[in-house]
């Protein structure tokens, strides 16, 4: 294939293709960065320059770029078999397979997946399936969600109403019927005095005030993420998740914990709710499942509630035409053998994740910093305008969109939501990496307070 240069790509991306979360008419003024080839922790672009990504894509790219074992699974499936559904009494090998290995992997009896194409259609399952099975156990009116405001779980009708970004609901008349919102845990920005354990238990009990508000009986589950990633990577202190497993049981509300971003060892374990000790019943996964390298999505159900859609749930009027794609379901499998048998969730919770606290740590000490939090492989670094105290930019977002732009003329790719600086590094990430992320990082701080000392 003939390369065209970087010039006309952007002129013809800014014709013809419509880019998710960007303001349009801004991005084709500015020209799109057009990314070219990935190698371990760092990508190419097409000026040439070589990029540490500390954000492993969007999340996803757990086991690094340029995995060649994967790109070969998807060519032998291809060769193979390139396509059967799972509609009809039919389904395929790589799928049946992946299915009893994630049933293994998961936390406690969630054993059962129902497979879908990315996070957000496995959150439309969830709220359907979810309502089917208290429906058929006449329950029909046991049909609300309860998430946070501020929380994210994709972009279709069901996965924005479920999440609670403003911005999003405006777009299209959402939310949805029947989904209510708490406020989030974020102990930064409202736990005034209490110490993050006292504000952890006082932020979970928001979801027993509404639940009780709203009536148990109407309530159907609780819907969200271990650490809530898009918003800003708000970690909440260890005592919220228990207290919200504890008041789930207590009114019979299924428990959600969507696991899109820390499933598969983003926290150093293979899914967050281990890293905080809870049991969900129900989870959607995707996103680090293939490490991105294909696009694959699953909602997760405990043994409770598969029995009732198995054996009480009728005909499911749900699914895609690639519900379980064979190339899809090869390449998560191959995915998770390297995770498993090369050791890397293992090794990022021994080796890598306290080496890269104790860096970002140190990034904390950093004046424009106010909090450096991170759980393993995930983290955050809050820029504020007066470090001693917890408080925030006037103009919120701006220092962040500054200090990212600024890493990236660094070499270093972070993302930005509002002024948080938000890490995810590919899991294999080594010691050096590390260095070099913080050393990056640092100065892109310094250069960052320099031009607002301007
Ligand atoms: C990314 C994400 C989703 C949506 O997944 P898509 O594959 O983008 O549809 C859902 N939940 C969480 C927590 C996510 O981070």
């Amino acid at each position: 294939m003939e390369h065209l240069d970087t010039k006309t790509l952007q002129k013809l991306d800014a014709a013809h293709h419509l880019h998710p979360f960007n303001d349009n008419a801004v991005l084709a003024k500015k020209g799109t960065r057009i990314l070219t080839r990935g190698e371990g922790c760092y990508v190419w672009d097409a000026d040439g320059n070589k990029l540490l990504d500390a954000f492993a894509g969007l999340w996803c790219v757990n086991i690094g770029y340029g995995r060649k074992e994967l790109g070969e699974a998807a060519k032998r499936q291809m060769d193979t078999l390139a396509y059967y559904n799972s509609f009809f009494q039919c389904t395929v090998e790589p799928t049946i397979e992946l299915a009893a290995k994630l049933a293994e992997l998961a936390p406690g009896d969630i054993n059962h997946s129902f497979f879908v194409n990315s996070g957000s259609e496995a959150n439309d399952t969830i709220l359907r399936l979810v309502r089917h099975f208290w429906a058929v156990q006449d329950q029909p009116r046991k049909n609300i969600f309860i998430g946070r405001h501020n929380g994210y779980h994709g972009t279709t009708v069901a996965g924005a109403s479920l999440g609670g970004m403003k911005g999003m609901h405006r777009q299209g008349g959402l939310p949805i019927p029947d989904i209510h919102h708490i406020e989030p845990p974020f102990w930064f920005g409202d736990g005034d005095e209490l110490s993050p354990d006292e504000y952890g238990l006082a932020a979970a009990k928001r979801l027993e005030d509404k639940i009780l508000e709203l009536g148990p009986e109407r309530v159907a589950a609780f819907i969200g993420e271990p650490i809530m990633g898009a918003i800003g990577v708000y970690i909440p202190p260890m005592t919220y998740w228990p207290e919200i497993e504890r008041i789930c049981r207590k009114y019979d509300v299924l428990l959600v914990a969507d696991e899109v971003i820390c499933g598969f060892g983003r926290t150093g374990e293979w899914f967050g709710s281990q890293y905080f000790g809870f049991q969900p019943d129900i989870m959607p996964v995707a996103k680090g499942i293939t490490s991105g390298y294909i696009p694959l999505g699953a909602a997760m159900f405990n043994d409770r509630v598969a029995k009732v859609l198995k054996e009480q749930g009728g005909e499911l009027a749900h699914g895609a035409t690639y519900s379980g794609h064979p190339v899809c379901t090869a390449v998560a499998l191959e995915n998770l053998r390297i995770l498993q048998e090369e050791g890397i969730v293992e090794r990022a919770r021994t080796e890598i994740a306290p080496y890269l606290a104790q860096r970002w740590a140190e990034l904390g000490e950093h004046r424009l910093v106010g909090e450096a939090r991170i759980a393993g492989m995930v983290g955050a670094l809050e820029l504020v305008p007066d470090k001693p105290r917890r408080t925030f930019f006037e103009e919120r977002g701006k220092v962040g969109a500054l200090c990212r732009d600024i890493a990236l003329r660094n070499g270093l790719i972070l993302r930005a939501t509002n002024d948080s600086m938000l890490l995810s590094p590919p899991l294999v990430i080594d010691r050096a990496q590390v260095d070099e992320l913080f050393e990056k990082a640092w100065k892109s701080l310094d250069e960052t307070a320099a031009e607002l000392g301007k």
